[in-house]
């Protein structure tokens, strides 16, 4: 995953890319793209540059690429994360992630799922690999806490889709490349990942840099929906914190649901977001122990 940061009067954006690394060191262009606008792009086995993206790419892996990943061979996400997964830093925001594992010594050979015919796991490939040649980029007024998409186009000179005659707007190619889903369920964690980036100059929410705990547990939510069940039923987390009884039932089975709390519970965590509560009777114990510490009566 590729960021970068402009400054355009106003508006500060952090842009989120998949770029599946060339190796050539050429320079990539970004251009912006709304819905509606039209590019011309095609990716088939014809193409002279056929799978050379898919050597030594840089791939983030997002919780819900990991869900499917294990989905596809029928494995729990521990199994896939230690079998085809990298531990990485997401730079920009200082918070650790799982990176598609590449092969060769230096991780610039192929990737474990890259065949002749093309991507073995096609129908659970990764969010990256779905979007390339787009981007998806997040976006923060200066000054708003609201978080818009816009998209971008990479062209890097190895991509020879680029040259194809095939017009199709974003939407179409969203649609076409099923990125539906993995929006839906990666928002809250995109979310998380933008606003880090936006403090990082600041060296964190509010200067503070969050505890090598709750990076560990930043990493948990984004790789290990198992770890985070255990995490939620097996610890004093629904004695701390408002969830519905419905909610609860639903948590025991439901991975795309439990994400969902994962994110609200970190950004709870990490920016004091009202996005999960603590209960009532929590909320005071720890106004009383903060006010005792401070030597207050
Ligand atoms: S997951 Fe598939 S599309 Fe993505 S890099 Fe690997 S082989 Fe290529
Ligand atoms: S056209 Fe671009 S996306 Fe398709 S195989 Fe070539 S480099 Fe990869």
């Amino acid at each position: 995953m590729s960021e970068r940061s402009i400054l355009d009067g106003e508006m500060k954006a952090e842009i989120f890319s998949g770029i599946r690394a060339s190796g050539s060191g050429n320079s990539v262009v970004p251009v912006q793209l709304k819905p509606e606008d039209s590019f011309c792009f095609s990716c088939h086995r014809g193409v002279s540059c056929w799978n050379r993206c898919c050597h030594g790419a840089d791939i983030t892996l997002t919780p819900y690429d990991i869900l499917r990943l294990s989905r596809h061979f029928g494995i729990r996400p521990r199994e896939a994360l230690l079998a085809y997964t990298v531990p990485a830093m997401w730079d920009k925001a200082e918070l650790p992630v799982a990176k598609l594992k590449m092969g060769g010594d230096d991780g610039k050979g192929p990737c474990a799922f890259m065949t002749e015919e093309g991507c073995s796991i096609y129908e659970n490939r990764p969010a990256t690999c779905r979007y390339y040649p787009l981007g998806l980029a997040s976006m923060k007024m200066k000054g708003d806490d609201h978080i818009g998409d816009f998209y971008f186009l990479v062209k890097e000179p190895h991509c020879r889709g680029h040259d194809e005659k095939k017009d199709l707007t974003v939407s179409a190619f969203r649609e076409e490349q099923g990125v539906t889903d993995h929006d839906r369920v990666n928002r809250g964690w995109i979310d998380i990942l933008m606003k880090m980036s936006s403090w990082k100059v600041m060296g964190g929410p509010w200067g503070q840099e969050p505890s090598p705990q709750t990076k560990r547990m930043f990493f948990m939510v984004s790789t290990d929906v198992d770890a985070l069940r255990d995490f939620v039923f097996k610890t004093k987390f629904l004695d701390s914190y408002e969830v519905a009884p419905e909610a609860v039932e639903q948590l025991k089975t439901d991975d795309e649901a439990l994400l969902q709390l994962g994110f609200d519970w970190m950004k709870t965590v990490l920016f004091n977001e009202k996005t999960l509560m603590l209960k009532e009777r929590v909320l005071r114990e720890s106004i009383a122990r903060a006010r005792e510490e401070m030597g207050a009566s």
